[in-house]
């Protein structure tokens, strides 16, 4: 079936729904979701988005552009932060007449609390002195993303906006670097559909699922960054990807940092606050790479503690908070630990270890979303991508938290507003014959293959692997260990066998395909963490353990290439008004 429309856009998290209330009456524009809207990943965000409101102390969005380039280890591109937090004011206040109920503070205004990486400097007369964290996290509960993500949903509701929930798409229609839509599978009938359109955006959230411990939904293979790996379009800085310090032991379900925000402390097994070593000025908000590398030092020099199956974890304690901020500003979180660790927060420190979190990397944008593939700007032109699938790049070799939900709704819009003046412009560019191929011959191969492999044991060994060889702490040998294991998987999955050969709801030819995009996105992780022989922010390689502004101050672009190794090109970092210099915490 082939449906027209001026506007597609592929995801229903914050970032697709954010670019969708952009797009003009007049103009029809669908929302295609694998999942139903309302569960897309940002509706379990927890902690809080940020802004120098200042509701709390004194504040300026001047401070978190400094954060947020420190925070990115000068990796982030500064005309991109600076659009971000300067907008963050405005964006946030938005939120707030669009009807979004954030808690509030004694005063009735928005409240706000600290987060990891948010400071201020302690004397305002000397701005790059020492810091001192800062409340500026705005917050509902520990609800943030949920209310964000219905806020948005209702306005679109409102707008009439059309969905399209459970169509899973599969692949991207562009010839002669002009976009022509996109084809998706309609899970409920197996039917596939093509997409015509004059625009679409890519706003299709994270890959956590890559690894085998991850904060991130089940629904977080990766798909938006693989389809256009495969379609030639390069992704930018794919070896950069976060690892949260608090993710429930064995688990990984996250234990937001609003628990460190509030006043909690992490533990090694001697009771010691071990942060006041590693970050000895803001102790347990330091950034979320120096926090993670802290806690495997610490498990390696073994002041971790061993739980029955052998497995290590430290302690993140709670305990001196008392019910009152418990039980109204960390609701969620500590009900996680009650349910899933049978551990009462209130009376002992919950375990925790470093969790797979958050993709700084992605397909590249400009600073309006617009998706650009080389170092000289050319454009795919009416292809856009906004949130955690894109890389504009504000957040660099290392995210801050909060400034996620931040970039979403500051992106999202300004990418829906391209859209929208893309769309009066210009008409439909021609479907190209048999667009939909690469679908239909994928669909035929996995359904009729007879082969022996398994998704699910495919899928585990890769997780496995990029955990063990390309998680906190990296060496050349073990990427590269990954890298052939990663090539043998994939000649595995070309064997891979289904069991469900029907037509509706067909959840294993799903996952079938999920697992291949997982694999590309993971070929695209570990060549760019093999090529970056330095450390910067999230990537940590044991072997080259200095950052090396000489030779690495610059973004990653890695190209598919068949089933070569794929090409690595670079392109600069754009640097207006703070010269990199060394990071200490
Ligand atoms: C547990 C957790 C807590 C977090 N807490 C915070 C926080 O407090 N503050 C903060 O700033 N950030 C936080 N983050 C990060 C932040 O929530 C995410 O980065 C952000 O919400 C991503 O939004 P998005 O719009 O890019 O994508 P998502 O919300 O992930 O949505 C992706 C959408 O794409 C769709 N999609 C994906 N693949 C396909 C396909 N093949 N076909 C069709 N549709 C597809 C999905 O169905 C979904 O609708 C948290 C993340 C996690 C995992």
């Amino acid at each position: 079936m082939i449906h027209q429309f001026d506007a597609v856009i592929v995801g229903a998290g914050g970032a697709g729904l954010r670019a969708a209330l952009e797009i003009p009456e007049g103009y029809s524009c669908a929302v295609l979701t694998k999942v139903y809207p309302t569960r897309s990943h940002t509706g379990t965000a927890q902690g809080g988005v940020c802004a120098a409101l200042g509701n709390e102390e004194e504040d300026s969005w001047e401070y978190h552009f400094f954060d947020t380039v420190k925070g990115s280890d000068f990796l982030g591109d500064q005309d991109a932060i600076e659009i971000m937090c300067y907008d963050a004011i405005r964006a946030i206040i938005e939120l707030e007449h669009m009807g979004m109920p954030f808690s509030r503070n004694e005063k009735g205004l928005i409240a706000q609390r600290p987060f990891g990486g948010h400071t201020k400097p302690k004397d305002p007369n000397n701005p790059f002195g020492e810091r001192v964290p800062v409340k500026r996290a705005c917050f509902s509960a520990d609800r943030t993303g949920h209310v964000m993500l219905q806020t948005l949903y209702e306005n679109c509701i409102k707008k009439g906006v059309q969905f399209f929930p459970e169509f899973f798409v599969t692949d991207l229609i562009v010839q002669d670097n002009i976009i022509r839509g996109v084809v998706a599978i309609e899970i409920a009938t197996g039917e596939i559909h093509i997409f015509h359109a004059k625009t679409v955006m890519f706003a299709t959230g994270g890959y956590g699922r890559v690894f085998r411990i991850t904060s991130n939904a089940v629904v977080g293979t990766g798909d938006g960054f693989a389809i256009v790996y495969r379609r030639g379009i390069p992704l930018e800085d794919m070896e950069f990807v976060q690892f949260h310090p608090t993710g429930l032991w064995r688990l990984g379900i996250l234990v937001s940092e609003a628990a460190r925000g509030e006043g909690g402390v992490l533990r090694n097994k001697h009771g010691e606050r071990f942060m006041e070593r590693y970050a000895p000025t803001i102790k347990d908000l330091a950034p979320r790479d120096v926090i993670s590398r802290a806690m495997y030092t610490e498990i390696r020099e073994g002041r971790g503690i061993q739980g029955p199956d052998g497995t290590y974890y430290l302690l993140l304690d709670l305990t001196h908070l008392g019910p009152e901020i418990i039980n109204k500003k960390l609701p969620e979180i500590t009900g996680f630990a009650r349910i899933y660790l049978g551990v009462d927060p209130l009376k002992e420190p919950i375990p925790v270890v470093p969790t797979t979190h958050y993709a700084m990397g992605g397909i590249p944008t400009n600073v309006d979303a617009e998706v650009v593939i080389d170092d000289k700007g050319t454009k795919i032109e009416g292809f856009y991508a906004a949130g955690e699938v894109a890389c504009v790049s504000v957040h660099g070799a290392n995210r801050l938290g909060t400034n996620s939900l931040l970039d979403i709704i500051v992106f999202g819009r300004r990418g829906g507003k391209k859209m929208a003046e893309y769309i009066k412009e210009r008409d439909f560019a021609p479907l190209p014959k048999d667009a939909d191929e690469w679908t239909r011959k994928t669909v035929e191969r996995l359904l009729n293959s007879n082969g022996k492999e398994r998704v699910s044991r495919i899928r585990t060994e890769l997780q496995e692997i990029m955990m063990d060889k390309v998680s906190v702490f990296r060496t050349e040998e073990g990427i590269k260990e990954a890298i052939e294991k990663i090539k043998e998987l994939k000649e595995r999955y070309k064997e891979v066998k289904i069991d469900d050969k029907g037509k509706r709801f067909n959840t294993d030819l799903i996952e079938a395909i999920e697992l291949g995009n997982l694999l590309d996105t993971a070929e695209a992780i570990a060549y760019s963490a093999l090529n970056r022989t330095e450390s910067r922010g999230a990537h940590y390689r044991e072997d080259y353990p200095k950052r090396d502004d000489q030779n690495w101050l610059k973004h990653t672009l890695i190209y598919k290439n068949e089933d070569k190794e794929p090409i690595i090109k670079y392109k600069p970092v754009v640097i207006t008004k703070i010269p990199p210099m060394e990071r200490k915490y």
